[in-house]
């Protein structure tokens, strides 16, 4: 059940520059470089990042990062509760000030990264919803797709190279195998492009919003899911040679004994329709999926 909501006016929310400037100098702050602190100062963007997650009171909602509470301003007014998760121990008492008239907050003060989200929210499903420490983007976000835990989705704001890596197609210079990882799991929409001048202090690169929407089973079915990465990781890691060659010479396999062959990936390209020269980089997640099954008829396992 929703819990007790409250509003606050929009000029005393932290989404207003001054707000923020009077905190962080007030409490005498120093930014944290390291924990990729660049707090948000527009309320047009954080509409659009709470818009674009589609809360709603009956939500339960994940913030990872919660930094003074700008956007866990916004979440508590949406959802019916949040947990924020913060790292920096110096904004603990900060957040206790910004947020006290809240009733519907829960704040951790933990590594998001050593979260067990299973003791944090049981069965219960969640969104996830942050403007996150670039540092961890991939290792956060391939965390809470790959888990057995229930996120319906993530919306969070990246940098602007990392959204356009994770929505890319085949063919296109940002794809990869960030791209296939997300885009097994997850349908990405990127909800917003987010200019430097929207945070205190102002990050070095662009930044955008984008959505994942977790789907309700994978994007493929695939006999060998592991196999399948590891094809895709050798793929990319030498994405200017035929996949043949860039499997051939791949030593990330968990099967390291064997390796695989040219032989033998030639074989499952040609038992798929492939010509055996096709690179990497043009096979769309089916195709991957294909010849993965192709190798797992072989005989060759993770
Ligand atoms: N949400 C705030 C905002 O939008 O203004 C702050 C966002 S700031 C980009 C990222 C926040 O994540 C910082 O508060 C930082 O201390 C916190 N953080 C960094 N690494 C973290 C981690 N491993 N676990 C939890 N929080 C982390």
């Amino acid at each position: 059940m929703a819990e007790e909501r409250i509003t606050i006016p929009e000029a005393e929310k932290l989404s207003n520059p001054k707000n923020t400037i009077a905190v962080v100098q007030g409490h005498s702050f120093t930014f944290r470089k390291n924990f990729g602190q660049n707090f948000l100062i527009d309320s047009h963007v954080i509409d659009k990042i709470v818009a674009a997650a589609e809360i709603t009171e009956e939500d339960e909602v994940l913030e990872i990062g919660p930094g003074i509470g700008t956007l866990t301003q916004y979440l508590a007014e949406a959802a019916g509760h949040v947990t924020a998760v913060e790292i920096d121990k110096n904004l603990i008492p900060i957040l206790g000030e910004t947020l006290a008239p809240y009733h519907n907050i829960d704040v951790v003060n933990q590594d998001v990264l050593k979260v067990d989200f299973q003791e944090l929210f049981g069965d219960k499903s969640f969104k996830c919803v942050a403007n996150l420490p670039y540092y961890i983007t991939t290792p956060i976000i391939m965390e809470l797709l790959e888990k057995k835990i229930n996120a319906k989705s993530i919306t969070v704001m990246v940098q602007k190279e990392v959204a356009e890596r994770m929505k890319a197609g085949p063919g296109t210079k940002d794809y990869g195998a960030l791209s296939l990882a997300v885009q097994y799991y997850a349908e990405p929409y990127i909800a917003a492009y987010v200019p430097q001048n929207c945070f205190i202090p102002r990050p070095n690169v662009g930044s955008a919003v984008i959505r994942l929407t977790r789907l309700e089973k994978p994007a493929v079915d695939v006999k060998d899911e592991k196999l399948m990465f590891q094809v895709i990781r050798a793929a990319f890691n030498q994405r200017r040679k035929t996949l043949s060659n860039a499997v051939k010479n791949f030593s990330g396999f968990t099967n390291k004994e064997h390796g695989i062959s040219r032989e033998q990936i030639e074989g499952a390209l040609t038992n798929v329709g492939f010509d055996v020269r096709v690179r990497g980089e043009a096979l769309t997640l089916a195709e991957f999926a294909a010849v993965t099954d192709a190798l797992t008829d072989l005989g060759i396992h993770a």
